[in-house]
C-alpha cells in the first residue's frame, strides 16, 4: 500500500498537506468512520480520494450535485485514475453497462447522487462491488436544518446495509451542533473519528458599507478590484437586474438562480468559470462546492439570511490564500427592515428561549462541552471579524458573546 504523501505527490503534484488532510485520511485508512469539517476549500475531496487510492477496490461517493460530480470525475481522470458519475439522463441499459464496467474496470470511484441509490440496479451492483470506502460529500444536505436539505439524502443509510462492513467518511463545511447531530445519526456513526478545522480565514477580510446607492458602490468596487467577483441577491429577478446594469457599465457580468434550465445554468456558470465573465450575480441556489480558487470579491447586496449561510457565501472569495474581500452592503431601508422585525420579536420570553437553543447548539461546539468535544469554533473572534455593526437582527444577536447575550436576555426578562 502506497504511503498518503507519495500518492498526494504522485497524483495531485503537491509537496504537503493541508491542515487537518493527514489524520484524516489515516483515520480513513484505519477503517474508522469519520467527520470530517473543513472549511470550503479547504480540501476535502482529497481526504476520502487519497485513502481509496491507498486500498484495493473502488470508493462511492455520495454527492448532490451533477456539476461536482463532473468536475471531479473530470480532475481523476485527467490524472489518469478511473473514475465515473452516475447523472441523471442515463438509460437503463446503459447504467447496466456503466456498472457492469465500475465492477470488472477497475475503477476506483463511482459518483452518484442520492437519488439514484433509490434504484434497485444500482443497489445490486454496488453489492457486488469491492466498495473500499463510502464518502458522502456535502453531508450536511443530510439535516432539515441547513438550506441545502435534500430528502434523498436519507436513503445513504442504505449504503451501509449493502456494504456492511466497509466505513464511511462524511464531509461538509458546516460546524453546526444540530446538523453535525442529524448526520451523525442518519449515518449511523457510533464513535466517529471528528476532525475539525478553524473556520478563521486569514487572507478574507469583512466589511460592511452602508451606501443608499448600493448599485453605484458595487461599480466602485468592481471597478477597483478587477476581478472574479460573486454577488449575491435576494431573487431572481435581481440577478437579472444587477447583471444588466454591471453590463452596461462595462463590467462583464453573468447571472445564476434556481429558475433557470440546466443548460444556462451550465453555459452561464462555465463564462464565470474561465473569467470570459468578471461578475456572477446569483440567488442563494449558486455556490455549493464551487472550487474557484481566484474569487476576490463576495458581495452581499441584502442582508443574509443567516450566519451561518453568510459564512459559507462569503467564505467562496480568498480560496487561493490571496486576500479577498467579503463586503455587505446595508442601507437605511435595511435597518429599518430589521429593526422592526427586532422590535416584533423583542418582548417574546419564547424568542428568547429560541435564541438561547441556538446559541447553546454553537457553544457547545465553541466550548467543547458536547460529546464530540469540537473545540476551536471560536465565536469571539468570529465576531469581532465580523463588525455587523448597528443592524440589530437576530443575527447580530448570535454574534454577541455570552455575557452580553446573558445581559441581554436578562432585559428581555425585566421588560416582559
Ligand atoms: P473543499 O471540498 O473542502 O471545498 P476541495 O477539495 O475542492 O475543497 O479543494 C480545494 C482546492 O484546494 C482544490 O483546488 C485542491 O486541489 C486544493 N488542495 C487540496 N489539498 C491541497 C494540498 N494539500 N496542497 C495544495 N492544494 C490543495
Ligand atoms: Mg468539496
Amino acid at each position: 500500500m502506497s504511503h498518503p504523501l507519495n500518492i498526494l505527490e504522485r497524483y495531485w503534484k503537491f509537496t504537503s498537506f493541508r491542515p487537518q488532510q493527514e489524520p484524516i485520511i489515516n483515520a480513513v485508512i484505519e477503517g474508522e468512520d469519520t467527520f470530517a469539517l473543513l472549511p470550503t476549500g479547504g480540501g476535502k475531496s482529497l481526504c476520502f480520494q487519497i485513502p481509496a487510492l491507498a486500498k484495493e477496490g473502488i470508493c462511492v461517493v455520495i454527492s448532490p450535485l451533477v456539476a461536482l460530480m463532473k468536475d471531479q470525475v473530470k480532475a481523476l481522470n485527467d490524472k489518469g485514475i478511473k473514475a465515473m458519475a452516475l447523472t441523471s439522463g442515463i438509460s437503463y441499459n446503459e447504467l447496466d453497462t456503466l456498472l457492469d464496467n465500475c465492477i470488472y474496470g477497475n475503477y476506483k470511484f463511482l459518483y452518484l447522487s442520492p437519488e439514484r441509490l433509490q434504484q434497485e440496479l444500482v443497489q445490486d451492483r454496488i453489492r457486488q462491488m469491492p466498495v473500499n470506502l463510502i464518502a458522502v460529500d456535502e453531508a450536511h444536505c443530510i439535516s432539515q436544518w441547513g438550506n441545502d436539505f435534500r430528502p434523498a439524502y436519507k436513503n445513504i443509510r442504505l449504503l451501509r446495509q449493502l456494504q456492511p462492513s466497509v466505513n464511511v467518511i462524511a464531509l461538509t463545511a458546516s460546524a453546526r451542533w444540530n446538523i453535525i447531530k442529524d448526520i451523525t445519526e442518519e449515518l449511523d456513526f457510533i464513535q466517529p473519528k471528528i476532525f475539525k478545522q478553524s473556520f478563521y480565514r486569514s487572507n478574507l477580510a469583512y466589511m460592511v458599507f452602508h451606501e443608499n446607492d448600493k448599485y453605484y458602490r458595487i461599480e466602485i468596487i468592481l471597478k477597483k478590484y478587477k476581478a472574479s467577483s460573486i454577488i449575491y441577491v435576494r431573487n431572481r429577478k435581481l440577478t437579472i437586474d444587477l447583471s444588466t446594469f454591471l453590463n452596461s457599465k462595462n463590467i462583464s457580468a453573468t447571472f445564476y438562480h434556481g429558475g433557470l434550465s440546466n443548460d444556462e445554468k451550465d453555459t452561464n456558470m462555465s463564462k464565470w468559470l474561465n473569467n470570459q465573465t468578471q461578475v456572477m450575480v446569483a440567488t442563494n441556489a449558486f455556490g455549493m462546492g464551487i472550487d474557484k480558487p481566484d474569487v476576490k470579491t463576495v458581495i452581499h447586496i441584502n442582508l443574509p439570511e443567516s450566519l451561518e449561510s453568510y459564512f459559507q457565501e462569503a467564505g467562496r472569495a480568498g480560496r487561493d490564500g490571496n486576500k479577498a474581500f467579503a463586503i455587505l452592503l446595508k442601507n437605511n431601508s435595511d435597518e429599518v427592515l430589521v429593526k422592526n422585525q427586532f422590535l416584533k420579536i423583542l418582548p417574546s420570553v419564547e424568542f428568547v428561549k429560541q435564541v438561547y437553543r441556538k446559541l447553546s447548539s454553537y457553544f457547545q461546539i465553541s466550548y467543547g462541552e458536547g460529546p464530540y468535544s469540537i473545540h476551536d469554533f471560536n465565536f469571539n473572534d468570529f465576531c469581532k471579524t465580523y463588525k455587523f455593526p448597528s443592524v440589530l437582527t437576530y443575527n447580530t444577536l448570535l454574534l454577541l458573546d455570552r455575557n452580553s447575550i446573558i445581559s441581554l436576555s436578562k432585559q428581555f426578562k425585566n421588560n416582559v
